[in-house]
């Protein structure tokens, strides 16, 4: 049950929840460019500082070093049979360099997912996001609480928000995904390989919905 997999989906849809249930159940290696910004961000590497200029703004950290920084994730052992991006490819530049990449290997993604939330709710969920600085997990702090306060259930790490969630730079985000990342919907869908599916639901359900989408 294997597969390669793309999750699409604006900022606060559930992308990373999902994606790291999806991948749990066997499906490959949970690979979140966000997540790879924020590790090299809390080494203080010269990429972090780069990427960091970038989503202090609300604005994508450009193609050349992001797409380079995500292939080379997918080259690590743990992904090799299969994988969930989980906020990768944002662009269209990004969608063309996976697909030559993997065709380059005589492979290919075996679905794009959308997970479709509207805009008001948006705004809810990235406005009481809590994320664990140890492994990533996000919480909510109405709609999915941690069960002790400010620990991750997971690994017991620290539970912060983000700056980039706070409401300036959450409007900048929106309107990032819907002037650059947007366009991937019809990319995907004239390969026929776009599946869409209702993110405003219980986490289980849309887990649920997302795996029957794929054929897990
Ligand atoms: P969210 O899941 O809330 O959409 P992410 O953690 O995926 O947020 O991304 C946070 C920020 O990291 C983005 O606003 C952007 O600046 C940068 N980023 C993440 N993925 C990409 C990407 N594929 N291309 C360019 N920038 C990215
Ligand atoms: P993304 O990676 O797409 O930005 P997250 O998975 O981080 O989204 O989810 C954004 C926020 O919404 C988090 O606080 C998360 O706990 C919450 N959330 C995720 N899925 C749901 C859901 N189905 N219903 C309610 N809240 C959710
Ligand atoms: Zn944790």
């Amino acid at each position: 049950m294997s597969a390669r997999v793309v999750l699409l989906g604006p900022p606060g849809a559930g992308k990373g929840t999902q994606a790291a249930l999806i991948a749990e159940a066997g499906v490959g290696a949970h690979i979140a460019s966000g997540d790879l910004f924020r590790k090299h961000l809390g080494e203080g590497t010269e990429l972090g500082a780069l990427a960091k200029t970038y989503m202090d703004k609300g604005e994508l950290v450009p193609d050349d070093v992001t797409i380079r920084m995500v292939l080379e994730r997918m080259d690590e052992q743990d992904a090799r049979d299969g994988y969930v991006l989980d906020g990768f490819p944002r662009t269209l530049e990004q969608a063309k360099a996976l697909d030559d990449a993997l065709g380059g290997q005589g492979r290919e993604i075996a679905a794009a997912l959308l997970i479709e939330v509207e805009t008001e709710e948006l705004v809810r969920r990235l406005a009481g996001r809590w994320i664990c600085r140890n492994c990533q997990t996000p919480y909510h702090e109405s709609f999915s609480p941690p069960q002790a306060a400010g620990r991750c259930d997971s690994c017991s790490g620290e539970l912060y928000q983000r700056d980039d969630d706070k409401s300036e730079v959450v409007r900048a985000r929106l309107e990032t995904y819907e002037r650059q990342t947007a366009p991937l919907v019809g990319y995907y869908e004239s390969q026929g390989k776009l599946a869409r599916v209702n993110g405003q639901q219980r986490v289980e359900q849309v887990t649920a919905d997302l795996e029957a989408a794929f054929g897990a």
